[in-house]
């Protein structure tokens, strides 16, 4: 089984859910995938302190201004990420900003001046923790890719779930619709989306609602903050006009950022907390599911 936490926005309690479902599952041998390459935190809720494995992920391109540029200058029109400069009489490329899309190789007058190299587009992680295996990645800044990095870490708990080192998977996906959410979601079997009970989140959540169904993706509800907006029925209203049932209302209370400073799954900081309380039975409804 492999579940996705998503949402279309960043900040409504994914990754607090993740870790703490997961922390309740831990019996069933979950691999945790953190793929939130531009901001991983999962290890962080599971106070990861050492990684069994780091390595380096190839998989964007950088461009080099060599000896041989005669410093005409043509190369800066091009570059619309403004990555090439110059200082000391030289042109040179800032590589954070350099997408390695070669315009600036296609216009150079001097054959050879410019060379585009295969360059680190970000770091995947793999830790052992008290709660299973878990897989993350980071991306470099500014690098793209980063749907790549995320079907990489997936490939690896796959490869744990063969191996059995794992028996399902569960992924916390980035904030938004973009490349690493769909590479987080295709091949899942069901998602859970995570939503706030306002009427951006809820904007955000039809987003996300689009993708599980482009994918065919079972998907399911849980709104957090329950509470917030008091009166504020769109949630509700969406799960009834989609048939997307709401399987977890988690109220908001001050021991989820507490948990989270304190580098701990809500469910072990507060076990009695309101909160708490409510994922234990969207605990429940995961497990039915494994
Ligand atoms: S276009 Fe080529 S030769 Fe001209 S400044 Fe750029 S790198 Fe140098
Ligand atoms: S490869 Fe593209 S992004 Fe990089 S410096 Fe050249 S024009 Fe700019």
């Amino acid at each position: 089984m492999e579940i996705v936490i998503a949402s279309g926005k960043g900040g409504v309690g994914k990754s607090t859910l993740t870790g703490s479902l997961i922390t309740l599952l831990k019996d069933y041998v979950i691999a945790a995938v953190d793929a939130d390459a531009e901001a991983p935190n999962l290890h962080l809720i599971f106070n990861v302190d050492r990684w069994e494995e780091e390595r380096e992920v190839i998989a964007a391109h950088s461009a080099r201004i060599n000896e041989s540029c005669i410093n005409c200058g043509i190369c800066d029109n091009v570059c619309i990420y403004e990555a090439i400069y110059e200082a000391d009489g030289q042109r040179k490329i800032k590589e954070y900003l350099c997408e390695g899309c070669g315009a600036c190789r296609a216009v150079c007058p001097v054959e050879g001046a410019i060379e585009i190299f295969p360059s680190v587009s970000g770091w995947i992680r793999i830790a052992n923790t008290s709660y299973g295996p878990l897989v993350s990645a980071e991306l470099d800044v500014g690098k793209p890719n980063s749907g790549k990095l995320v079907t990489e870490e997936k490939n690896i708990a796959k490869n744990w779930v063969k191996e059995g080192r794992a028996k399902h998977v569960i992924v916390d996906a980035a904030a938004g619709i973009g490349c690493q959410v769909i590479a987080s979601l295709s091949g899942a079997n069901k998602a859970i989306l995570v939503a706030e009970p306002t009427p951006s989140s809820l904007s955000d959540l039809m987003r996300a609602y689009g993708l599980t169904q482009h994918f065919r993706i079972e998907a399911f509800l849980v709104i957090n903050k329950y509470g917030i907006n008091p009166g504020y029925d769109g949630l509700e209203r969406f799960s009834r006009e989609n048939g997307v049932e709401i399987i977890g209302r988690i109220p908001y209370h001050s021991s989820v950022p507490k948990s989270l400073a304190s580098m701990k799954p809500l469910v072990e900081f507060a076990p009695n907390s309101p909160p708490a309380k409510e994922i234990k039975k969207i605990a429940e409804i995961v497990e039915g599911w494994l």
